[in-house]
């Protein structure tokens, strides 16, 4: 059986086909800058890969490429659509309503439109994504599988703000946690790593990339992570603050004018790793410049660093007793250093690791013998998680 996954971003389309036989990546791509002048997809299979200018105004025009490509005679991964069973598509938001994947259907869609509220850059690409599958290869299931699904286990007293609980009621202004799939997927691969049952592991996820986030999981399941109403709150990012005093947004809004649109995009692209270093929200940047002596970088690292440590005290806190912490995620799987410098004084915490094993990139036990929590590496694979919830709900 073939599943598709597509992940639709507002300007871009990424896709993967699997063989889910044998869970088999058989080939994947990106249309990159729907909308904009230059758009182009890259299709890779076996290694090899294809760049080819297109037109792509729109999502449906990028999916039918998309389609085109993969079904091509030369480079194509399948002679006929016929071939595949189900498209899996990722999607931001899915409120409280939707609290697992799903077959599309149109409440489904309904819902999707509705946390637009909270998802405005993210829901209505995921929902153009999959209008053009409906209409491009009408009669295929469609499943809908959402960031925010595997944090609807958290407890109210995890998931309600200080503010007055009528707007709960009235907006749903909680908090619901995003990277789900990737939290979802570390979770099931460290039970089979540490050899127990999922429902019997305690442990904390470290997802660190452009965005990142941590999840506290408690018996296999959510019960607290740092994401909130929106993908801006918890950790220090790339490009977005995470956690700060919300009078530096009235205040700064009163002072410098700004809309609540200026000031969403400030907090959410100007600000991280790139606001405070001024140089770069990419950490080979920012390694290299700190390695060079450059102390604004310095400083950048250490407040990331600083918060991620912070948060995996917190959270040690809440679960009481912790199995693993597992680091995944562009840095976490890829930045040795930003994995020895978050952990570094945790030892009396039972938190220690070991040098030559944190020296990989691969999934890997990277703690000490000593140390009384195991660390481990482990890369995350959202698209699997997808295809096999796809796979799931339409056998
Ligand atoms: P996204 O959140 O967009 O999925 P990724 O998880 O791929 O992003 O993470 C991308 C980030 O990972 C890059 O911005 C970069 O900072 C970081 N990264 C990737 N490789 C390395 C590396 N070798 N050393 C340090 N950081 C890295």
């Amino acid at each position: 059986m073939k599943i598709l996954v597509i992940n639709c971003g507002s300007s871009s389309l990424k896709y993967q086909l699997f063989d889910m036989d044998n869970e088999e990546v058989l080939g994947k791509g990106i249309v990159e800058r729907i909308g904009i002048d230059g758009s182009r997809i890259k299709h890779e299979v076996d290694g090899e890969k294809f760049v080819q200018d297109i037109v792509a105004d729109n999502h449906t025009q990028a999916i039918e490429k998309v389609f085109e490509v993969i079904t091509d005679e030369e480079n194509g991964l399948v002679s006929s659509l016929d071939e595949i069973t189900a498209i899996g598509h990722r999607v931001l938001h899915g409120g409280e309503e939707l609290t697992e994947s799903t077959l599309i259907d149109d409440h489904v869609k309904e819902v999707i439109k509705e946390y637009v509220k909270f998802g405005p850059l993210h829901n209505p690409a995921n929902l153009m994504g999959i209008e053009a599958c409906e209409k491009i290869a009408p009669g295929k299931p469609n499943v809908a599988v959402f960031d925010t699904a595997f944090h609807q286990s958290m407890p109210a007293m995890n998931y309600i703000y200080g503010i007055p609980y009528e707007y709960y009621e009235k907006y749903r202004i909680r908090k619901f946690g995003f990277h789900g799939t990737s939290h979802k997927y570390i979770t099931k691969r460290t039970a089979e790593l540490l050899e127990k049952p999922e429902d019997e592991i305690n442990i904390i996820t470290v997802h660190l990339g452009n965005g990142s986030s941590l999840s506290a999981v408690k018996n296999g399941k959510c019960f607290d992570t740092t994401m909130g109403l929106t993908p801006l709150e918890g950790l220090m990012m790339g490009t977005r603050s995470g956690d700060l005093d919300p009078t530096v947004l009235t205040f700064l809004m009163e002072e410098e004018g700004f809309t609540p649109a200026e000031m969403n995009s400030i907090l959410n692209k100007k600000s991280g790793a790139l606001g405070v270093s001024q140089m770069s929200s990419d950490f080979r940047d920012l390694e290299d410049a700190a390695e060079e002596g450059n102390e604004r970088a310095k400083l950048t690292l250490d407040m990331f660093s600083q918060r991620v440590r912070k948060y995996i005290g917190a959270y040690m806190a809440e679960l009481g007793h912790v199995d693993a912490i597992c680091f995944s995620g562009g840095i976490g799987e890829n930045s040795l250093i930003m994995r020895a410098d978050i952990v570094s004084g945790l030892e009396e915490l039972g938190i220690e690791i070991d040098a030559e094993r944190n020296n990989t990139r691969k999934e890997a036990l990277i703690s000490s013998d000593n140390s009384r929590i195991k660390v481990f590496v482990v890369p995350t694979n959202e698209e699997l998680m997808i295809a096999r919830d796809t796979l799931e709900l339409t056998k």
